[in-house]
């Protein structure tokens, strides 16, 4: 990855995988949906009062939890996120290009 994508990585043009350096998408698209993570370290860790995000894309992600001794918890999800008009618009933009092919 070169260095103006890594500064880019958070912001709200382009979002990467930190697992394998792919864009995930650009502004504006919603090309597929992805894992973000953030967590605050806190007290009796090694990296108190740290910050750390990332994102992964799904193929990462199935690769990640394939290696889990214990498999992820699934369950059914009643309620699509709130999504800006502008946002749904490039969604329903995506599904009927998908839909077309
Ligand atoms: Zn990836």
């Amino acid at each position: 990855m070169k260095k103006e994508d890594r500064e880019t990585q958070y912001s709200d043009s382009k979002i990467y995988c930190n697992c394998c350096g792919q864009i995930i998408c650009k502004k504006g698209c919603l090309k597929e949906d992805y894992l973000h993570v953030r967590k605050d370290w806190g007290y009796f860790s090694f990296k108190d009062l740290t910050g750390h995000a990332f994102n992964m894309c799904e193929a990462c992600y199935d690769q990640m939890i394939s290696n889990f001794k214990i498999p992820v918890e699934e369950f059914p999800i009643d309620e699509i996120p709130d999504y800006t008009d502008e946002e749904l618009k490039a969604l329903n933009e995506a599904y009927a290009i998908a839909l077309g092919k």
